[in-house]
């Protein structure tokens, strides 16, 4: 189609190996936010298609449930490595698509390589077990099965990282996939199933939608052959999705947002801890679902830690993530400018001060500056709703306590920080914090062989580690008697 980059490829419906225009020929139009330009097309599936993707992942998975593990590891790897491979293409992509910049996509084109290896071998130790009878002669075998066709919902922030955690973890289970990228990123992801396809995955194994958001999770939900779901995204979003699943009784992994506190106690290193912090706050502009956002600064060293914050914040080179140098991008979309700036402003007028940042940056590209604000008010829109922006919010606390009530103030608990020497506040915190993930002392590497899930509102189930594939399995007993 004419118009857009010329580096940007239309992206298709990927069905049964075929990439294929939507039945009804509508497209979308996908936006560079770096220039508010337009940089291509992508097909806006109808229900025909999505009853036609639905098809082929149950004629893939009828398939794939039979290709050995060894086998399925085999073109798994090669996937991988077809993507180490492509990287410098497909970061391009992904930045022009979403905004990052281009070593922030070669590092998430390193790490989704590295997770599909991961889930290759895993999937070659997915294990059942013999349960030692009560009665002589008779076996007890407990089988592991791939649950079947899974519905796969994946968000813009870490498109291509977060589309092969999930299709890793199911195919090495033995299941097939349908995924629904975010309609913000459909290219990078069209190329890791190209990678997948190339590396001689079977048709109809893995299949791409894209369109509405809510007419293809509630067509994919209900439909009666899809036997999973998982989704990665809002809590608001997640919780009407899961309703369906319930509804429907499919098993689902929830996945959603947060609102990380990160607590410094006064024996900590202050400069290490807003050095740290403010690389990892302001990482994909703050658009991830384990950025540190609360920080709950000791009394006694609070000053001097929104100081140090605030001068990373100011010396942040923004920029189009295409031009080398550049450190954070602009957000993903106008959408989440107009919510970030409005988070900022209410902030303020309820007495919060501005250290740095706090608006628009330039008027063409949907860039905010890194924003660090301290003496936040709890009763702030940002520090209860999830910002998912370049803000960082700062408040002071006395006592351990204290602490470690702001930290579980919110119905939120994916991730939360701290740093801190003594080992009875560690101990105290790995006890008595509320959240999926803890990290001390240090950043938190969201790593193939480390659970990621979080409790209460951010979600439930685990994208990681070995629970990760266990999401995508069936339990079965076999009980075999002697005649
Ligand atoms: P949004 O809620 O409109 O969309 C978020 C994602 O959910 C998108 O990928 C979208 O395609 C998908 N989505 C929305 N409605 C859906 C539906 N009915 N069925 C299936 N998928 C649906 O919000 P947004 O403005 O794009 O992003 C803002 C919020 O999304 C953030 O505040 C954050 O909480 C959340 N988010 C979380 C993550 C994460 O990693 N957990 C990633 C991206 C966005």
């Amino acid at each position: 189609m004419a118009g857009g980059d010329q580096d940007y490829p239309d992206v298709k419906l990927l069905i049964g190996n075929e990439w294929i225009d939507a039945v009804a020929s509508k497209t979308y139009v996908v936006v560079n936010p770096a220039t508010e330009k337009e940089l291509g097309h992508a097909a806006m599936a109808s229900e025909a298609d999505l009853e036609a993707a639905v098809a082929s992942a149950v004629s893939g998975f009828e398939h794939w449930r039979d290709v050995s593990p060894y086998d399925r590891s085999a073109i798994m790897r090669r996937a991988a490595n077809l993507l180490r491979e492509r990287a410098t293409g497909i970061a391009r992509l992904l930045t022009l698509e979403q905004g990052k910049p281009v070593g922030e996509a070669m590092a998430e084109i390193g790490v989704a390589a590295d997770t599909i290896d991961w889930f290759a071998e895993e999937g070659r130790r997915a294990y059942g077990r013999v349960v030692p009878s009560r009665a002589v002669g008779t076996q007890q075998l407990v089988l592991k099965e791939p649950i079947g066709p899974v519905a796969a919902f994946t968000p813009w922030n870490f498109p291509l990282n977060q589309a092969a955690r999930k299709i890793a973890a199911a195919l090495a289970a033995g299941c097939s996939v349908v995924a629904k990228p975010a309609e913000e990123t459909p290219a990078c992801v069209a190329e890791l199933a190209k990678a997948f396809c190339d590396a001689g995955l079977p048709a109809g194994v893995l299949n791409l939608v894209f369109g509405v958001p809510s007419e293809i999770s509630s067509y994919l939900i209900s439909h009666p052959a899809i036997r999973k779901i998982s989704f990665t995204g809002s809590t608001a979003v997640g919780k009407k999705l899961s309703a369906l699943a319930g509804e429907h009784m499919k098993r689902s992994t929830m996945e959603l947002g947060g609102h990380a506190p990160v607590l410094v106690f006064a024996d900590a290193d202050v400069a290490t801890a807003a050095a740290a912090m403010a690389q990892a706050k302001f990482r994909n502009a703050g658009q991830i679902c384990i950025s540190p956002t609360r920080f709950v600064v000791h009394r006694s060293i609070s000053e001097q830690f929104a100081d140090l914050f605030a001068e990373a914040a100011r010396t942040m080179r923004l920029g189009d993530g295409l031009v080398p140098g550049t450190e954070m991008g602009p957000l993903a979309s106008e959408r989440r400018l107009q919510a970030v700036g409005a988070l900022v402003s209410d902030a303020v007028e309820q007495g919060a001060v501005l250290r740095a940042g706090g608006r628009r940056h330039g008027n063409i590209g949907y860039f905010y500056e890194p924003t660090v604000l301290s003496d936040v008010p709890t009763t702030a829109k940002a520090m209860n709703e999830e910002p998912f922006g370049p803000v960082a919010l700062i408040r002071s606390f006395d006592s351990v306590d204290e602490a470690i009530a702001e930290a579980n103030r919110l119905s939120y608990g994916l991730a939360a920080f701290a740093y801190t020497q003594s080992n009875n506040i560690v101990l105290d915190l790995s006890n008595r914090i509320q959240a999926g993930m803890v990290s001390i002392n240090g950043n938190l590497l969201a790593l193939p062989e480390l659970p990621f899930g979080g409790v209460k509102d951010s979600g439930y189930g685990s994208e990681g580690g070995s629970e990760a594939m266990e999401a995508y399995m069936n339990t079965k007993l076999v009980k075999v008697s002697r005649l």
